[in-house]
């Protein structure tokens, strides 16, 4: 956690919206016909993550390197999951004790009693993942799928579905600080809320509800903890096949694409349908890069100008959904300040960790990522005002604003002043860490709203 590091230095550097799409995702990431039509259904895997150890070869002799240790780069820089398979969902190996199954059922109860308040905003994801044991992605996912009948409705195999799910949520690195699966189930959870929205509610079918939810659960699987930059610069074989563009986005959709097909979840539908929906999944997926924000944000403004958005209209819907996915992916500021803050810290961390392996192996360091550079309120106040503000202004007039819009704008608003507090409470002499050094919350946490339950 960034909050256990010292010397956290405050750097009034200029954080600029180029800066934060070069950092969190590079190049102008769009679909193009060379991603959409190809059909490899990528191996997948959690381990290893990349393993530095061997960049240092590959950068310092590059030119000297043997066909043989070219091939160990390139099988150890995959994201194989050989030793990782999801054994344990698909029966392969006797369920053990940190199964599900063997929860104390007061544990189950809780996590049960929690479901029943799944749409409310102050959902706290965390305390749900551990009294599901580190299933808080199948458990919600089961959960909605069932609310919304989309078991009954698609015909869904039960085993099969599990077996998806439980793909998914293995194929998280659980040892990133913040690409992992409570991200997922976090994501998921919002984007229930904002399925929920009166605006919205109404005019979605069982399909644009089961895609958004399927998108929400998978948009970051298998995430490598590293941004595109560094996949880039490190001559990843992603980075290659998808041609420097939405990289990782690209290889979340199609190692979800390679799920459905492993899982067999729609190998009941005819072909034509199941293909269409792994394109909007794709399309889904494709736009959480970051990379692309200004282009859906600008569009989203047009249309919330001229008032012409037609939710009969299946195209507008998925417009709307992409949108809605966009926002759960960056809705950690607009949460309650102690999740928000986890949150923050996590991702920081992440950033972090990059920047450490970047200094380690003599690379230059990513914006964003250097430690003794970046503090985690600086991080955060560019990242609110650059992206999550923007955005959530817009979603706002789109729900004309509903009551959880406006419990979000309250939360967003106090959060981005507190990280600008911490940012110039912090001195470069500061020895303090980000905890230490944090401020007493003036008005008890919460944002208006709080503790309510959003219908
Ligand atoms: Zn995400």
């Amino acid at each position: 956690m960034a909050a256990c590091r010292s010397s956290v230095m405050t750097a009034h550097v200029y954080i600029s919206t180029s800066i934060f799409l070069l950092c969190l995702s590079a190049a102008d990431g769009r679909l193009n016909t060379g991603h959409a039509g190809v059909l490899l259904v990528e191996r997948r895997g959690s381990y290893p993550l990349i393993d530095l150890r061997i960049l240092k070869s590959k950068f310092k002799s590059l030119n000297v390197e043997v066909e043989a240790g070219r091939r160990k780069v390139k099988r150890q820089l995959s994201f194989q999951r050989y030793c990782h398979a999801s054994r344990l969902l698909r029966g392969s190996v006797p369920h053990t004790p940190g199964s599900l199954h063997l929860l104390d059922d007061d544990y189950l109860g809780q996590a049960a009693h929690m479901l029943s308040k799944v749409g409310t905003w102050n959902f706290d994801i965390f305390l749900f993942d551990r009294l599901t044991n580190g299933h808080s992605l199948v458990t919600l996912m089961c959960h909605l799928f069932n609310v919304y009948g989309l078991v009954h409705h698609f015909q869904l195999d039960m085993v099969k579905l599990h077996r998806f799910l439980g793909m998914v949520q293995e194929d998280y690195h659980s040892q990133n600080p913040y690409h992992n699966a409570v991200h997922a189930a976090d994501v998921t959870q919002a984007m229930y809320c904002y399925l929920k929205e009166p605006k919205l509610a109404e005019q979605l079918s069982p399909l644009d509800v089961f895609l958004g939810l399927m998108a929400a659960a998978a948009h970051d699987v298998d995430h490598p903890g590293v941004n595109q930059p560094f996949l880039i610069k490190t001559r990843h074989h992603l980075a290659s096949l998808y041609q420097n563009t939405s990289v990782l986005e690209s290889h979340h959709w199609r190692s979800t694409v390679g799920m459905l097909r492993e899982s067999r979840l729609l190998s009941h539908l005819p072909a034509d349908v199941s293909q269409d929906m792994e394109q909007r999944l794709g399309s889904l997926i494709l736009a959480t890069d970051i990379s692309r924000q200004n282009e859906f944000l600008s569009t989203f403004r047009e249309h919330l100008d001229n008032q012409d958005l037609d939710l009969q209209l299946a195209s507008h819907r998925h417009f709307i959904l992409q949108i809605a996915l966009k926002c759960a992916d960056v809705c950690n500021p607009c949460r309650v300040w102690e999740m928000s803050r986890q949150w923050s810290e996590r991702v920081c961390e992440e950033f972090y960790r990059q920047g450490d392996l970047e200094r380690k192996f003599d690379m230059e360091i990513s914006p964003l990522c250097n430690q003794q550079a970046d503090s985690v309120p600086a991080i955060q106040t560019g990242f609110i005002s650059y992206i999550v503000e923007p955005l959530f202004e817009e979603w706002h007039r789109f729900t004309e604003p509903s009551p959880l819009s406006r419990t979000m704008m309250g939360h967003l608003h106090k959060n981005k002043a507190r990280w600008s507090r911490l940012r110039h409470a912090h001195t470069p002499s500061d020895t303090q860490t980000h905890s230490q050094a944090e401020e007493p919350e003036p008005e008890g946490g919460g944002g208006e709203g709080e503790g309510e339950d959003i219908p």
